[in-house]
Formats: structure tokens, C-alpha cells, sequence
């Protein structure tokens, strides 16, 4: 079974060639992230635009690197949710086309379920249930699943994902865009007990996150720095802040697992990409009992890899959608929508 997995959603247009689910044959992104940086965030018309101009030459030097042709493509799947409505249209139209003029089935895929299954490509053998914790630029969730392709939200944030907090701090410091994999390097070299900030844990056994708060403490430590002309040390600053949303994100997961008797983590999204998340999950995972897995590196952001591997998955199940297909830019986890 190959497909062709084609993301959109935000500001990385990426075509990727998956056979029989964990052969990963090419995974093209290309990100604008140069285009963006200079409005230190994604302009959503300008993410369409880009999304347009560069389709046919990303899904074309996917099928070239993996060595296959379009007629040699099982089943095209694509992300047609959440993210943002020109973006993901861009992806959801060539999609249709492909499905059309090769007649072969058409898989929307959902975003989230998407970073989900970065970790079933390099670990095809995971058992569930699993509990998974999904940090990412617009989401902060906990999510349970009993079996493959159900998912039940414990938890999420209420009001900033981590990701946007990683991204608003770093833009704070000057540091620039995006915000995480920056404050994660700078961390390094600081020490996180350095400066004291708040950790929200909302009422007793909540399994939501917020981050809001830790955001203004962040922003009222730079302004007060500021007005009392008093030196900051900024990789301390940004190893306590970091050290503030993982210890929140980590305590909550492992509640989650013990709450529910699960005894394997996995971890998606970019801030699954953070290095003291990772170290202080596997602590603490190791602590409770519980493995953990996290996705590589390379396919913890954006990628067309996890929507192809989450297609596969679908396409074996026989659950395709209609060419009426459209992209829908608040789809929730496990509530398709053809
Ligand atoms: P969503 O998936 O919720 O629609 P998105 O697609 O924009 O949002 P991702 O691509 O999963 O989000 O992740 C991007 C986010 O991950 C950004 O906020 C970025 O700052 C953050 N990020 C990436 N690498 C790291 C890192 N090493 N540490 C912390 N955050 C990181
Ligand atoms: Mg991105
Ligand atoms: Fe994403």
C-alpha cells in the first residue's frame, strides 16, 4: 500500500511517499518560515498564497525521491483540519484532483491525528491504550486512546497552547520566530531555578492547561527588568520559563497515565521536540512505571509523513471521504467530518 500524504494547515506545504505504512520513502517540506519571520508570526493570506505557489513542485519531487510515479499511489491523504481555512484548501484541492484523475481513494486526514501517528512510524509496534500528550503551536492536549483511531480529550488548555507561549515569550526576549526550538537552545546555558515563576495547576485532579498566566509573569519580569535598568541574564530567563510549562505538562500526563492505568506515553507536536520535556518525562515516566516514546526530531513539527502514516491507517479501515471534501479549519480529534 503506498500513499501519498499531502499537509497544508499552516506554514509548511510538505508531500510525503509511505509504503505499507512504516517505509518512509520521502518527506518534502517546504517551510516559510523565512516569509513569515519578518511579521514574527504566519500572515495567513500570504501562508495560502505560498501554499499555491509551491503544491505541484513539493508533491512531484516527493514522488521522484521516492522513486514512484502516480500510477504506482494506492490512496491520497490529506489534512483538511484544524488550521487555517486558505491554507488547508490549498492541500485539500490537490488532494481531490489527484483522487479524481488517478481514481483512487481520497483520506482526510486530521491534523492532530496527524502528529498523533508520527509515533506509529517509527514505532509500528505500539501497543495501546496509550496516553498522549499534544503540545503544539495552537493545542495543549491529553488525550486517551483505548484503541487505534479513538481518542478521548482528558484534558487541554484553556486558554494559550504551549507552543504559542514558547513562541510569545521568545518574541518578548527579541529572539525571534518560531519562539520554541530558540528558548530550548538559550535554556542550555541557564539555570531554570534562577528566577521563581507561577505554575498553573488549576483546581485539584483538572487534567486543562494554562499558560496565559505564566506569559504576563514573563512579560512583567522583562518590563519591570526594564524600567529598573537591572541586567538580565536571558538564558536564565528562558531555562525558568521553559522549565514552568514543562513541569506542568509532565506532572499532568503522568496524573493521566495513573489515572487510567496506562502504561505507555507517546508525545506529539513541535514542543514534543523540547529537550527539558523530554529529559523530565522520561524521569518522571520512568518513576511512575510508564514508557514513553517520542517521535523523531524532524517529525515532531509539520510534516506530510504523519498525515500519510495516519491515512494508512484509515485507508486499512476502509474509511475514506466523498470528493466533497472540504477543509474544515476548527475540526476537533476524533470528530470527522466529510
Ligand atoms: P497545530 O498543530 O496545533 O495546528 P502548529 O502546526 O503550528 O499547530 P507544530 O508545527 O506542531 O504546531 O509546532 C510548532 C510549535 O512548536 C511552535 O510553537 C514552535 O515554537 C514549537 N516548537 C518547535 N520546536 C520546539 C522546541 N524544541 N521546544 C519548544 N517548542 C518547540
Ligand atoms: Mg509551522
Ligand atoms: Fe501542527
Amino acid at each position: 500500500v503506498i500513499i501519498l500524504g499531502i499537509e497544508t494547515s499552516c506554514d509548511e506545504t510538505s508531500s510525503s511517499v509511505l509504503v505499507d505504512g512504516a517505509e518512509l520513502r520521502s518527506n518534502i517540506i517546504s517551510s516559510q518560515i523565512e516569509v513569515h519571520q519578518k511579521f514574527g508570526g504566519v500572515v495567513p493570506e500570504v501562508a495560502s498564497r505560498k501554499h499555491l505557489e509551491n503544491i505541484n513542485s513539493v508533491i512531484i519531487e516527493s514522488l521522484e525521491k521516492a522513486e514512484v510515479s502516480l500510477k504506482d499511489i494506492t490512496a491520497v491523504a490529506v489534512t483538511y483540519g484544524p488550521g487555517l481555512v486558505g491554507a488547508l484548501l490549498v492541500g485539500v484541492a490537490a488532494a481531490k484532483a489527484l483522487s479524481y484523475a488517478l481514481d483512487i481513494p481520497l483520506i482526510g486526514v486530521n491534523h492532530l491525528e496527524g502528529h498523533i501517528s508520527a509515533n506509529f512510524l517509527a514505532q509500528p509496534g505500539l501497543e495501546f491504550p496509550l496516553i498522549c500528550l499534544v503540545v503544539s503551536g495552537g493545542h495543549s492536549d491529553i488525550v486517551y486512546l483505548p484503541n487505534r483511531g479513538e481518542y478521548q480529550l482528558l484534558g487541554r488548555t484553556r486558554d494559550d497552547a504551549a507552543g504559542e507561549a514558547f513562541d510569545k515569550v521568545a518574541r518578548a526576549m527579541g529572539l525571534g520566530y518560531p519562539g520554541g526550538p530558540l528558548i530550548d537552545n538559550l535554556a542550555r546555558q541557564g539555570n531554570s531555578q534562577a528566577v521563581k515563576f507561577p505554575r498553573a495547576f488549576l483546581e485539584e485532579g483538572s487534567l486543562d492547561f494554562s499558560f496565559s498566566g505564566l506569559k504576563s509573569a514573563v512579560l512583567n519580569y522583562l518590563n519591570r527588568s526594564k524600567m529598573l535598568n537591572e541586567e538580565i541574564n536571558r538564558a536564565d530567563l528562558a531555562a525558568s520559563f521553559q522549565r514552568a510549562v514543562v513541569e506542568v505538562l509532565v506532572d499532568k500526563t503522568i496524573s493521566a497515565a495513573r489515572r487510567t492505568g496506562v502504561k505507555t506515553i507517546i508525545t506529539a507536536g513541535g514542543v514534543a521536540a523540547n529537550g527539558e520535556l523530554r529529559n523530565l518525562l522520561l524521569e518522571k515516566a520512568g518513576e511512575a512505571g510508564c514508557k514513553v516514546f517520542f517521535p523523531p526530531l524532524n517529525l515532531c513539527t509539520d510534516n506530510a509523513a504523519m498525515i500519510a502514516c495516519a491515512g494508512y491507517y484509515k485507508y486499512l479501515r476502509g474509511d475514506f471521504a466523498p470528493l466533497s471534501l472540504n477543509a474544515i479549519p476548527g475540526l476537533t480529534l476524533g470528530q470527522d467530518k466529510y
